[in-house]
């Protein structure tokens, strides 16, 4: 290998590296969800998804945090909210749930 192709070969897997760090930065910064959990704990699909109920994923379908900052979707929570007789409890840390302002 010469100097120069040595070179060459240097310089394209920088530019490779580049790219993967790129792609890297695109894909975190796509995710727009802050949620700790990528699956909703009540009915357990993925929260880039939507609940059974809905068809389309995004907004129809919305995420919604409690105080203790589990997040459900807002269909999901609403039915088990719905659904208890007394104060409702988050589903995954039995605390009394609030909606996160
Ligand atoms: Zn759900
Ligand atoms: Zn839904
Ligand atoms: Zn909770």
């Amino acid at each position: 290998m010469s100097i120069c192709s040595f070179l060459t070969y240097k310089e394209l897997n920088a530019a490779k590296e580049n790219e993967s760090q790129d792609y890297t930065w695109h894909a975190v910064a796509s995710w727009t969800w802050d949620a700790q959990d990528e699956t909703c704990g009540i009915c357990r699909m993925a929260f880039d998804g939507c609940c059974p109920d809905c068809k389309l994923p995004g907004d129809d379908c919305p995420l919604i945090w409690g105080s203790c900052n589990h997040a459900f979707h807002l269909h999901c929570i609403l039915k088990w909210v719905n659904s208890q007789t007394s104060q409702a409890h988050c589903p995954m840390c039995r605390r009394e749930w609030q909606f996160k302002e």
